[in-house]
């Protein structure tokens, strides 16, 4: 049974989740979603990760099809480990306002001010930025990454500023930093942080290094978000203040359902913690793209393998 059709053409069935894993099967498909989905998308993936997980999921799968929920730069780099397969996004404009503040021409210029430095960029950029990059790195590895470079060797550090500082901090290396910044993880208000705290003083604050020194500051720990996931089921305290994109609450709820975790404040009472570009995508979605097979990732076969070189390299530096 078929109820009103969001697309003109193909119909939505009443149990999404018994049609998704049907398709599934008939595609040889996997679903690989990011821990910043809506709850329903989080509970049909098939592996949920970060950036770091999902990449390494997206480069030893056998699927056909790879369903990514997530946003754009993270299924273009599952296609860029995939060139043969099929990678759906289920909706093309997931963008992410991280990388969209690293546009490839400046940055060119930028690196071209630099000739003798090492350029290493986070996951959070374009293919075309990765093309012009000499090792990728996620925020779980970044500080082991830095660390395996020769001191002598200058370092360009992209796209993001707050987690460049934190890896510097953490390693003693100056960088040469690119000034991007992710909308979502800068939303934290140092003043409500505070407030939050003294209501309660019992949590351990938790934080993403995407998050601004600011917030940085008052956190009892800092990692990537696979790294906050584990921290708050092995560590003794009952209750956390989580400072990154709120999605990742619903796993920690259920990794520890007798815990307390607590949305760190946006500035505004929004739900400007909550990733915009993320949450463009939906079940429906989700569910339509499967069925249509589109959207498609594509790239131009010279980016992606220029792009797939500092990709490789990652992972070899992450085993
Ligand atoms: S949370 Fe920030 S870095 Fe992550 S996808 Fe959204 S805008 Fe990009």
């Amino acid at each position: 049974m078929f109820t009103t059709l969001s697309s003109p053409k193909v119909g939505l069935p009443r149990d999404l989740f018994g049609a998704i894993a049907d398709l599934k099967r008939e595609l040889n498909a996997v679903v690989l979603a990011h821990y910043y989905q809506d709850p329903d998308i989080q509970d049909v993936a098939d592996y949920l990760g970060d950036s770091l997980g999902l990449s390494q999921q997206a480069a030893k799968t056998e699927a056909d099809v790879i369903v990514f929920a997530g946003v754009h730069f993270m299924a273009e780099t599952a296609k860029i480990l995939n060139p043969n397969k099929l990678v759906l996004l289920p909706d093309l404009d997931a963008g992410c306002s991280l990388a969209d503040s690293c546009p490839p021409d400046a940055f060119a210029q930028f690196k071209a001010k630099h000739p003798d430095h090492l350029v290493i960029s986070y996951i959070n950029c374009t293919a075309d930025i990765k093309a012009m990059s000499d090792i990728i790195c996620t925020s779980a590895n970044a500080v082991s990454i830095v660390r395996q470079i020769p001191a002598d060797q200058p370092i360009i550090f992209a796209p993001d500023r707050n987690l460049g500082k934190y890896v510097s901090e953490q390693t003693g290396r100056e960088m040469v930093l690119w000034q991007g910044s992710c909308m979502v993880h800068e939303t934290f208000s140092e003043k409500k942080m505070v407030q939050l705290k003294i209501q309660h003083p019992e949590a351990e604050v938790i934080a993403h290094p995407e998050c601004e020194p600011a917030v940085l500051r008052h956190a009892d720990y800092i990692g990537s978000t696979t790294a906050l996931l584990n921290y708050c089921q092995k560590s003794s305290s009952e209750s956390f203040i989580v400072a990154t994109e709120a999605g990742i609450l619903h796993q920690m709820q259920k990794a520890a359902p007798n815990k307390q975790f607590i949305a760190a404040p946006p500035v505004n009472n929004c739900a400007c913690n909550e990733c915009p570009h993320m949450r463009l995508n939906t079940l429906e979605k989700l569910y339509l793209a499967m069925k249509t097979r589109s959207p498609e990732i594509t790239l131009p076969e010279q980016t992606r393998l220029a792009a797939l070189r500092p990709i490789q390299r990652m992972l070899e530096m992450s085993i």
